[in-house]
């Protein structure tokens, strides 16, 4: 049977150019060989054969332009021959097979339930290897709280806070600059277009991939269908896989007003409505120090309240002391040991009551912001319906593969566990995709970062000192204070560290941290040295770029292996 082979949608093109051809008349070809190469301005991609067989004519040549609908070869099908799954992306990846087996009763070979971080990169990660792909986002804009009321916003917020704190600091080296003003509304859409220019470059990706993306609240409604309530009313979708990247809210604390929009959680904050008096932050970890940053230097007196005895808990005490020092200075309180007991609307403000060690009297703010932690959404996606496990506090539990209790339901990011970041998403979103594409993957990362993107920055990888020392773990710590690092004496900052900590037996770099302008660069270069097993003489003995700050992780090498210069290091520390 003779059949015409045609150029299929190849999304926006309309006469992309050949560059390879691939094949001859009379070669045999299976379904999904790669036929010839286009390259348009924005990509190459490969045109696959939709059927197997022998090719009796190749009609275009390289150069020819060519566009969707145009011909480009005969072929003569094979009599057992069935037409390919998938089209133009991916032809060079291996056949998902475990999908494909299940998709003919199904709508998509993969649903992937949310469209932060996590679930876009799953799904394009699945649509890149063939798959067809089905994203399910309950609101009208892809990207999920990272990109629309998390990681982008407050990073556009906190440059603004940088640039004016460093104008102020100015002052002592002779430039004087006027105060600030502030035109609330042009900065919400300074933000606000960071936000729209990400947002809407994913819509364009999923395009291009040709995942469709439907919007609505999801949820299954049995192991093998998603139930999604859109715009239009009803939509049921059959699936053979399923990803669940549905993420995580703010936690709520009881007793607190139910209904007073003076009480907002990290979104409001984001919001950026104004810029009140006298704020309240409930919470001294990541989100609420990044918020209280950014709303005392545009003018607001921000008090901090912290349950336990630092701020940023989860981080060691030696990085974080600098931190304390800065936020002291631009913050009016930061009261530790101490936890909020009430909150009451009142006309003028909300009372607040505290308890604790350094709990002060009761106080009136314009606006508290509740920043105690995530709560990750499990419970929301009737996962009883698809027989998916759920435990009391939300999570799903997930194998290496990121497979849940139920063999064809995957679930990646903040709803699998801690830490809750993107980054750790988006690697578990692809890892889940290539399982269920028939790869051999699996989550083997030996260490996330964290970074904390207020002023200075605290940033850390790997094991945590504090951890070493829980665990019991022997190691060599390796250190180097930005006071003797020339890029930061130039910036005007002396609190800065950077330290790195190696295994005493395998002298192989166990983790690593900074605080300081741009800390959370600095540890992608420790985040490496982890994966790859160096040690203190790898690191040391790559030259870094003088004058950096990314010299300071050099030289915190050099401390631990003994062989630094810039310091003097009494002897015994001293090896060779
Ligand atoms: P968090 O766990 O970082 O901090 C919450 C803080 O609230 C802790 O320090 C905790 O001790 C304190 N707390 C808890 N109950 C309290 C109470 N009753 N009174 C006073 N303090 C109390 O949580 P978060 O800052 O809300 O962030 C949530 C998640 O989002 C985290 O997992 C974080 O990793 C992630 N996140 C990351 C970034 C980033 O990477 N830069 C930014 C924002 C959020």
């Amino acid at each position: 049977m003779s059949q015409d082979i045609r150029v299929p949608d190849i999304g926006d093109f309309d006469s992309v150019e050949i560059i390879e051809v691939l094949v001859a008349a009379g070669d045999q070809v299976d379904a999904e060989t790669a036929l010839l190469v286009l390259e348009s301005d924005k990509a190459t991609m490969e045109v696959p054969s939709p059927y197997g067989g022998t090719l009796s004519e190749v009609l275009v040549a390289v150069g020819d332009k060519v566009g969707q609908g145009d011909l480009i070869a005969r072929i003569e099908r094979a009599a057992d021959d069935k037409p390919a799954a998938s089209d133009a992306q991916s032809p060079t990846q291996p056949s998902p097979e475990p999908a494909m087996q299940q998709s003919a009763e199904s709508d998509c070979d993969v649903v992937v339930l949310g469209a932060g971080p996590g679930g876009y990169s799953a799904a394009f990660r699945a649509a890149d290897l063939g798959l067809r792909v089905i994203l399910v986002e309950r609101y009208p804009v892809l990207g999920g709280v990272c990109l629309n009321v998390g990681c982008i916003p407050s990073k556009a917020l906190l440059h603004t806070a940088h640039v004016i704190d460093q104008a102020k600091s100015l002052a002592k080296h002779g430039v004087q600059f006027g105060e600030p003003e502030l035109d609330i509304d042009k900065l919400r859409g300074f933000k606000q277009s960071v936000v729209d220019k990400l947002t809407g470059g994913l819509q364009g990706l999923a395009k291009q991939r040709k995942v469709e993306v439907v919007h609505g609240d999801a949820a299954f409604s049995s192991p093998h269908s998603l139930s999604v309530q859109t715009q239009d009313g009803q939509r049921e979708i059959r699936f053979a896989h399923a990803i669940v990247a549905a993420g995580s809210r703010s936690v709520v604390l009881p007793n607190l007003p139910a209904d007073d929009d003076r009480l907002i959680d990290s979104t409001g904050a984001l919001e950026l409505k104004d810029v009140p008096q006298r704020m309240l932050v409930i919470g001294g970890g990541i989100i609420g120090l990044e918020m209280a940053n950014v709303y005392a230097v545009l003018g607001s007196a921000v008090d901090v309240v912290e349950l336990s005895d630092t701020l940023v808990p989860g981080a060691d005490r030696d990085l974080i002391k600098p931190l304390h020092k800065h936020m002291k200075t631009i913050l009016s309180n930061i009261w530790l040991k101490t936890k909020v007991s009430q909150v009451e609307s009142a006309d003028d403000g909300l009372k607040v009551s505290f308890e604790g060690d350094q709990a002060p009297q009761p106080q009136s703010y314009d606006r508290v912001l509740l920043a105690v932690g995530r709560r990750p959404n499990g419970d929301l996606i009737n996962a009883e319906k698809a027989g998916l496990g759920v435990d009391e506090r939300g999570f799903i539990s997930v194998d290496r593969q990121m497979r849940t209790n139920v063999p064809h339901i995957f679930a990646i990011g903040d709803i699998v566990g801690q830490p809750m970041l993107a980054h750790k998403a988006s690697y578990q979103g692809k890892v889940a995709a290539e399982v269920i594409a028939g790869h051999k993957t699996a989550f083997d990362a030996h260490c996330i970062p964290s970074v904390v993107y207020t002023d200075p920055e605290v940033a850390w990888v790997g094991l945590t000192e504090q951890q070493a020392k829980d665990q019991g773990i022997a190691y060599d710590k390796g250190q180097f204070p930005w006071a003797a690092n020339g890029r930061s004496l130039g910036m005007d900052y002396q609190d800065g560290v950077t330290k790195l900590l190696f295994d005493q037996q395998s002298g192989r770099l166990l983790g690593g941290g900074a605080v300081g302008p741009n800390a959370g660069e600095l540890v992608a270069e420790m985040g490496l040295g982890i994966e790859f097993g160096a040690d203190a003489h790898d690191i040391g003995l790559t030259i870094h770029a003088h004058p950096t700050l990314s010299e300071s992780v050099g030289m915190a090498a050099e401390a631990a292996a003994g062989t630094l210069t810039d310091l003097y290091i009494p002897k015994k520390n001293n090896k060779s």
